[in-house]
């Protein structure tokens, strides 16, 4: 069953951010073939967030790097506002990944001989139409530790480092590929909540992508993953504001 068809009450979207038709990705390895998207059917709305939540393996990460142009279907289709990714030269899959995606990743990704302003940086000087990095680094409650090297920073501050340089660059789109997965639960809910903060600010389509079900409901819909496929795609009636969340 199409992952769609789940979802009954919803009306089609006529313009989502990303439409999905049967995208398939099989890795060939030396051990044989890994199938690790079977045939995904599903629209991302624009500016919503959608929390991705499966067991290790199921292919949550493979969806997260080709919606971002960092890798390639091995079948099917994604359209991202219309424009065919899988169609896409390399150069053409570089350009929207540079102009219109932030990730974050669960390990920061920080240059260690950069100040978090410097780390900001590296992104607003090669975007077209960026945030102050000191206006992204106050959105995520850093303004008081810009000239912080990561090593004088916390996990959590890190990682927020990693968001306010995710979302610079006014990105379309925001990848979170456990956010918290290496942080202590205090320091995940800041996290967590500067993610959601600085989507709805610059309206980010956004997927937060998890093993930890707890944040299910800090997110507009749910999808569950497993083996390649969608099990389960389910609305939320209201965002739960992620310190409310049992973690
Ligand atoms: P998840 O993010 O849910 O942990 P992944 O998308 O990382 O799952 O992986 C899905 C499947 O694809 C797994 O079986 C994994 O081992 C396999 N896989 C992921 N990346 C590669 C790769 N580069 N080469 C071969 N197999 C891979």
């Amino acid at each position: 069953m199409g992952a769609e068809a789940s979802s009954s009450s919803a009306p089609a979207d006529p313009q989502p951010a990303f439409a999905i038709r049967g995208l398939t990705k099989v890795y060939e390895t030396s051990a044989g073939q890994v199938h690790a998207l079977r045939g995904l059917d599903l629209d991302i709305r624009k500016g919503e967030i959608l929390v991705l939540l499966g067991p290790s393996g199921s292919g949550k990460s493979t969806l997260l790097n080709i919606l971002g142009g960092l890798d390639r279907a091995s079948a099917g289709s994604v359209r991202f506002e219309g424009r065919e990714l899988t169609a896409e030269t390399e150069r053409g899959l570089t350009a929207y990944r540079r102009a219109a995606v932030g990730f974050i990743f669960q390990f920061f990704n920080l240059v260690p001989s950069l100040t978090a302003r410097e780390n900001v940086m590296l992104i607003t000087e090669v975007s077209r139409d960026p945030m102050a990095p000191e206006d992204a680094l106050a959105m995520v409650g850093l303004a008081d530790r810009m000239d912080h090297f990561p090593a004088q920073l916390s996990g959590g501050q890190q990682q927020r480092v990693a968001v306010a340089r995710a979302i610079a660059k006014r990105p379309k789109v925001l990848l979170c590929d456990e956010p918290t997965g290496s942080l202590d639960s205090e320091s995940g809910i800041q996290v967590l909540e500067a993610i959601v903060k600085v989507a709805d600010d610059v309206g980010a389509t956004t997927m937060i992508v998890s093993h930890n079900t707890d944040i299910a409901l800090i997110g507009d819909r749910v999808i569950r993953f497993r083996d390649g496929h969608i099990t389960e795609l389910s609305a939320n009636a209201a965002r739960l504001a992620p310190r409310e969340m049992r973690w």
